[in-house]
């Protein structure tokens, strides 16, 4: 058989892109800044509580459903404190293996099959995914470059048209799948932009889904604004969090979502049989983790700043156009200046010619040809990687 015997919500899906270019990567021994993962584990103090808790005995066995008690009530202080958002951590925090699966599981928990699903683009892989597995229709609305000035300098983000996503919304549409900051653009939604997509939330009630993985890694002073803080969202609005993100530890899968009673009895009940809990060591890692002092979140900032910047550099240097991202750890570059214009026929060829892997942004659209000639590059990579990338990008010029 040539081809895999997949269901039909499922036909257009292959092997994800960061896969295939992690596998190109590895073949090549080129320098990967395609998937999105750090080359340098989180604190070693995390790395021991996971050590400790496998030695003590701590979730060995199967944890409960909704995740430790330790790690819940972490995640719930860290909400409050952070953003004055109170949820109660026996009713209204889920955690879950991974973002991943949080998304997988409000997904298929919220939406009807028919349902539409309005979703920002360029998207995450995995909404697609999870959108066709509910069997709901997705709606992209299309974030663009668009000239700005920010802090006195002028620079091109990616934004969200407003009018766009308003005319998104019909009488199908169930739910709005944000993410802030924003994978792979570096876009941070502004309060006002978040505004007025909560007014339309509201207007229209609807849900709102809201990946929010990136939240401590935000540049330049930008302010990371969780939807559900704002006046009537809290009720319509699961949040999703990571430890992959916030602590280098994307092989933990250590995830959370949180929202009303409600909104989180849904999601956990389909969680239940997606993996039934996730792993449980690692939760009480997790769980000292949140708590770790403010200096742990202001250093991981400013130390991936200075990455961005190093990165960022370099690829203006190779002639790349680059989006100045405010948050995230990845750089969407356009290569029209060096006279290439197919983003992923570039990114095979790449490892050949100069050693780095990274990510057409193609894959991220719908229309592929929104896409053609973007490229993202992941900064989350120690400094002496970066500036090799960097020098080995410059040779494209030549
Ligand atoms: N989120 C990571 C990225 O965008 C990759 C995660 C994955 O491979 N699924 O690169």
């Amino acid at each position: 058989m040539t081809r895999p015997p997949l269901n039909r919500r499922l036909a257009e899906f292959g092997t994800t892109i960061f896969a295939e270019m992690s596998a190109l990567a590895a073949r090549t021994g080129a320098i990967n800044l395609g998937q999105g993962f750090p080359d340098t584990d989180g604190p070693e103090e995390i790395r021991e509580a996971a050590v400790r808790a496998l030695r003590d005995g701590r979730g060995n066995q199967y944890p409960p459903g909704p995740g430790v008690p330790e790690l819940r009530s972490a995640v719930a202080d860290h909400q409050r404190e952070r953003y004055g958002l109170a949820y109660d951590p026996d009713t209204e925090v889920l955690v879950t293996a991974g973002a991943t699966e949080a998304i997988a599981a409000a997904l298929l928990a919220l939406i009807e099959p028919g349902d539409e699903v309005v979703a920002l683009e360029p998207y995450y892989d995995s909404y697609a995914a999870c959108v066709a597995m509910a069997g709901g229709t997705r709606v992209p609305v299309t974030l663009r470059p668009h000239e700005g000035v920010r802090g006195g300098a002028t620079d091109r983000r990616y934004v969200l048209d407003l009018d766009e996503l308003r005319a998104a919304v019909t009488d199908r549409t169930r739910l709005i799948l944000l993410n802030t900051p924003h994978n792979p653009t570096g876009t941070v939604l502004t309060r006002a932009e978040l505004t007025a997509v909560a007014e339309l939330a509201i207007e229209r009630d609807l849900l709102v889904v809201t990946d929010e993985v990136y939240e401590h890694l935000v540049f330049d002073g930008a302010e990371h604004v969780p939807i559900a803080s704002l006046p009537g969202m809290r009720e319509r609005t699961v949040t999703i969090g990571s430890a992959g993100k916030t602590f280098s530890f994307t092989g933990w899968k250590v995830g959370w979502a949180t929202g009303s009673r409600e909104l989180v009895t849904a999601v956990r009940t389909a969680k239940q049989y997606l993996t039934y809990v996730s792993a449980g060591p690692f939760q009480y890692a997790i769980a000292e983790a949140l708590r770790l002092p403010a200096a742990y979140f202001d250093t991981l900032r400013a130390d991936l700043q200075r990455k961005r910047d190093l990165l960022g550099d370099g690829l203006r240097a190779a002639g790349f156009e680059v989006y100045q991202p405010q948050g995230t750890y990845f750089i969407t570059t356009d290569i029209t200046p060096l006279g290439e214009k197919d983003a992923h026929a570039f990114c095979c060829a790449l490892p050949e010619r100069c050693g780095v892997v990274a990510i057409p942004n193609a894959v991220f659209y719908d229309d592929p040809d929104a896409g053609r000639t973007q490229v993202r590059f992941a900064f989350c990579k120690k400094d002496d990687v970066l500036h090799e990338a960097a020098d080995r990008l410059r040779r494209l010029a030549s």
